[in-house]
């Protein structure tokens, strides 16, 4: 496998101010592959412009490496990071810092003059295929001021690519647009995904999250779980953000019994590390197994939506201790009465979940038959 492009190891950042240190990241280890398009989400202060303004070289941090492509950018010094940024990274704020004073065009030439990229004849072509691309070439000329918000980070997006870099991050980059405006900035990078572009995005928008290949959920300067926002990704951050503070792991050893088919249980399950396979066909009937479940995958659903029997083992597999989070049965009816997209889900899984369970029934009925007629 390729190195990751960005690798963040014991990341801190503690803020000195007249009333005291205030961590606002307090450890955070994340890897990225090339290609990856990450949507980073959270409440308002959990610490997720800290996190980028470090990752960008806007901010230093405290402790903890930042490598990207292998470039060590926590020891860099105020130029070397000027350098390094104008090639590797681009940049789109929320508020899209365009250069008032400049036109459009000039603002995206800028970084490639800034970075002596190119030679001047083909920066003025460049700059304005990449307005193509954002459709605002017709606008080249004008002043941002004379454009539309949305217009104005479609500017700013052709801005963050004059350089070509593999990765862009992106903070908040539809925060101040309406969400017709947002989709069209969206689009604009699932397409710069699909070219090959690494893309780091803090988006309020949890169906926009949604709509990257991995979400990086930062509560209280710390990264969340991510199998655990992966097998809750129907929720919204805010209920996200609920449940992640009330749940605790737990590891189970390899071999035991999480739940036991036939008992009465009031658990639901959420696996972070580790496989389970699940069972069917009581104890002494011999059990067969139906499915194996890993990190980011639930289970103990059925009995909290039915009768509240559970209708198969689930064993920690032989092969490793598994760990897992459980929500108790308030927790969970809370959820699903409040999110629709989860029922939704959960009705669809359990539909699927059901079919090795009847076919099962229907066997073993047909193997008495069968022994009933010899
Ligand atoms: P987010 O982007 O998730 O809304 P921030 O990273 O901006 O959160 O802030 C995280 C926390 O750090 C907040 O509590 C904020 O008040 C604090 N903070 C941010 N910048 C500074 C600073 N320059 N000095 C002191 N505290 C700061
Ligand atoms: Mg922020």
């Amino acid at each position: 496998m390729q190195t990751p492009l960005i690798e963040i190891r014991d990341l801190v950042k503690t803020y000195r101010t007249p009333a005291g240190d205030f961590t606002a990241i307090k450890s955070l280890d994340v890897d990225v592959q090339r290609g990856e398009f990450v949507a980073i989400i959270g409440k308002s202060g959990s610490g997720k412009s800290t996190f980028i303004n470090m990752l960008t070289g806007i901010d230093r941090p405290t402790s903890g490496s930042i490598l990207i492509d292998g470039a060590p950018i926590h020891k860099f010094s105020e130029a070397q990071m000027a350098a390094w940024r104008g090639r590797t990274l681009g940049i789109v704020f929320q508020f899209f810092q365009l250069l008032p004073t400049l036109t459009i065009l000039e603002n995206v030439i800028l970084p490639m003059e800034l970075n002596r990229l190119y030679s001047k004849a083909e920066r003025r072509a460049r700059a304005m295929h990449l307005l193509e691309k954002v459709e605002m070439a017709s606008q080249a000329n004008k002043l941002p001021a004379a454009v539309s918000g949305g217009q104005q980070q479609r500017v700013a997006i052709a801005r963050a690519l004059a350089n070509d870099p593999p990765l862009i991050v992106a903070d908040e980059p539809t925060g101040n647009l309406d969400s017709k405006t947002a989709e069209k900035i969206f689009l604009l990078f699932e397409d710069l995904v699909a070219s090959g572009k690494t893309i780091l995005m803090v988006t309020h928008d949890s169906d926009l999250a949604r709509r990257a290949s991995r979400t990086i959920l930062v509560s209280d300067g710390e990264v969340v779980n991510e199998y655990l926002v992966r097998a809750l990704s129907t929720l919204t951050q805010d209920q996200l953000v609920e449940v992640v503070k009330h749940v605790k792991p737990q590891v189970y050893a390899r071999d035991t019994a999480i739940i036991q088919e036939g008992e009465v249980g009031d658990k639901f399950y959420i696996i972070l590390d580790g496989k389970v396979d699940v069972l069917i066909g009581g104890r002494g009937g011999g059990q067969v197994a139906v499915n194996q479940l890993g990190a980011g995958n639930y289970f103990g659903e059925m009995a909290l939506l039915g009768d509240g029997v559970r209708t198969a083992t689930v064993k920690v597999s032989s092969a490793g201790d598994v760990k897992v989070v459980a929500l108790d049965k308030k927790a969970f009816d809370h959820l699903v009465g409040e999110s629709r997209l989860l029922r939704e889900e959960l009705s669809r899984i359990t539909a699927e979940r059901a079919i090795p369970l009847r076919d099962h029934t229907t066997m073993r009925i047909k193997r008495s038959t069968l022994q009933g007629q010899q």
